[in-house]
């Protein structure tokens, strides 16, 4: 099947950790080598952010990756780039008039990107699915003036929701949300993200640690509803630990990020600053090596639409604390693969984290359940097989006589 990914903002060739790339960069890369190793034909739409990068990149995994020209050809903050969907689509409707290439389905990732995929849609009638990775409902209940979303969001993704023929959700919280929104259940189905469990493993190189004091990791973008601030004033209670975060911008850009200072700023405060280290983004191929070096992963959001870290750490054979947030109660089982904790509670984290640092048979035990889990229930073969099975149907309804061709 032709399949068109389309992800206005995240490009599957960017680099991760910065604070517009980092999950839904990861899930488009993946589920599309996973499609295309299903034997589909799979091209990913993305905005071009730059003038010197070609049309079409073909990966060696079979994907190809397309700029697609709408606004300037320069890095633009995603909340910046509802201006240019419209553009975005129409470029896309008049290639798969033009080409020879027409998708069977349009599957878009965030809300951006459906407005984006039904304005191709309407003009050429390719069915749509719709991935939104995060909600505007979500994240202004959590945020309230901080989230710099343009304000018709809420609204739009409420008239998507009805308007293409799928929803893909990716947890039970986020089906809640969704039928609270007034997405049709008929049109929804779930299929979470997946972990590459060929990268991801326990077998392997780790990075460098101290071996006599017990590494907690964190990882994500440096933005405050990660809750990296949390793990740190935890870290009071974990008096032998050291945490590591990775994730933000590059280590040399580290000393000028706002958001590493004030962490930075935090652990000062907290006494505990001898004990935190930074690392800054790292090159997603070298994510496995950071996991396998860790005795345990905080991952302390506030909120979470999915949360691949987590998913990554159980996949390297390591145990999770997590907060009870979003997808993270899908993923990790309090009490058998990890720790389930309230967010915004730094004092239940540290208690956690101590416990399970001071327990080796409970490590060992979550950790090896944390690996059958993420093996058996969250591989991206696994998504791309159910995925196939969602675009079938909804190609069949809109191009009965291509599907019998
Ligand atoms: N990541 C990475 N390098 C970094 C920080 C993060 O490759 O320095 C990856 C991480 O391994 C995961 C993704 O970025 O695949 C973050 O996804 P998650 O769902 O945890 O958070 P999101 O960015 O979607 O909020």
């Amino acid at each position: 099947m032709r399949i068109a990914m389309i992800s206005e903002h995240a490009s599957p060739l960017a680099a991760l950790g910065g604070e517009d790339a980092g999950g839904q960069n990861t899930h488009v890369a993946e589920l599309a080598a996973a499609l295309a190793a299903d034997g589909h034909d799979v091209r990913v739409y993305t905005r071009r952010d730059a003038a010197d990068v070609p049309e079409q990149v073909r990966l060696t995994n079979g994907v190809t990756v397309v700029h697609v020209s709408a606004g300037p050809a320069e890095p633009i903050p995603k909340d910046a780039l509802l201006p240019y969907m419209r553009d975005f689509g129409l470029w896309l409707a008049g290639q798969w008039r033009r080409d020879d290439w027409v998708p069977a389905v349009a599957h878009a990732h965030f809300w951006m990107s459906g407005l984006a995929a039904l304005v191709a849609a309407r003009q050429t009638e390719v069915p749509v699915v719709l991935t939104y990775h995060a909600l505007g409902t979500v994240k202004r209940r959590h945020q309230g003036t901080a989230d710099t979303s343009p304000p018709r969001r809420i609204g739009y993704e409420r008239a998507l929701g009805r308007a293409v023929d799928r929803v893909v959700a990716q947890s039970q919280d986020e089906v809640r949300e969704l039928i609270e929104m007034g997405v049709p259940r008929s049109r929804l189905v779930v299929v979470p993200s997946g972990v590459n469990d060929a990268a991801f493993t326990p077998e392997g190189p780790a990075a460098p640690r101290e071996p006599d004091r017990p590494r907690i990791l964190s990882v994500g973008r440096l933005v405050p509803r990660k809750g990296f601030q949390d793990v740190i004033s935890a870290l009071r209670l974990v008096p032998e630990a050291e945490c590591v975060v990775v994730g933000g911008p590059p280590a040399r850009r580290l000393a000028d990020d706002p958001q590493a200072r004030a962490l930075q700023a935090l652990a000062e405060r907290c006494h505990v600053a001898d004990r935190v280290r930074l690392v800054g983004a790292v090159p997603r191929e070298e994510m496995p090596l950071w996991y396998r070096s860790a005795d345990v992963l905080a991952a302390a959001p506030w909120y979470e639409p999915f949360g691949l870290t987590p998913l990554e750490a159980m996949a390297c054979g390591v145990p999770v604390v997590a907060t009870g947030v979003g997808g993270l109660n899908d993923t990790v089982i309090d009490g058998l693969t990890g720790d389930l904790v309230p967010p915004r509670d730094p004092r239940a984290l540290g208690i956690a984290l101590r416990r399970l640092l001071g327990d080796r048979v409970r490590r060992f035990a979550y950790g090896t359940a944390a690996l059958d889990r993420a093996r058996q229930c969250f591989t991206w073969q696994r998504a791309a097989a159910q995925l196939g099975g969602v675009y079938a149907a909804v190609s069949q309804v809109r191009h009965p006589t291509e599907v019998v061709a």
